[in-house]
């Protein structure tokens, strides 16, 4: 998929404030966040939706490992998944950190979510990988 944004972020053409990686699955953060820690999983080959990625287990199992970071280093209220996957044709988990007051208990909607700079989005990154 040579035009496929989540394809050239798996390829470093586009940078991302990468959380972790293995062989297969590469999570990043959202740079339209929700919520503080808000991280996007792929896998590295191309999938239009989550439940085509052949090692389907392993991809909910790796999203853990992460989720599992984030609860340790975050501290947040519990973690909500999303993977509606109708913004980019590209298998992806939305992993969100929701927080007391964090203004998503009802609804979610575009509006909502945070403005974060690059410098405040790799301090977030930091500290999940601390
Ligand atoms: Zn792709």
């Amino acid at each position: 998929m040579d035009d496929c944004i989540f394809c050239k972020i798996v390829k470093g053409e586009i940078p991302c404030q990468k959380v972790a990686e293995n062989k297969d699955f590469l999570a990043f953060l959202d740079i339209s966040p929700f919520s503080e820690g808000h991280t996007m999983v792929i896998p590295k080959t191309h999938y239009r939706w989550t439940y085509d990625v052949p090692n389907f287990g392993e991809y909910w199992e790796f999203t853990r490992e992460i989720s599992n970071k984030i609860n340790s280093k975050l501290n947040p209220f519990f973690i909500s998944y999303l993977t509606m996957g109708n913004q980019v044709p590209h298998a992806h988990i939305h992993i969100i950190p929701r927080y007391f007051n964090d203004n998503l208990m009802n609804e979610f909607g575009q509006d909502l979510r945070l403005k974060l700079s690059t410098i405040q989005l790799e301090a977030i990154v930091a500290k999940i990988n601390s």
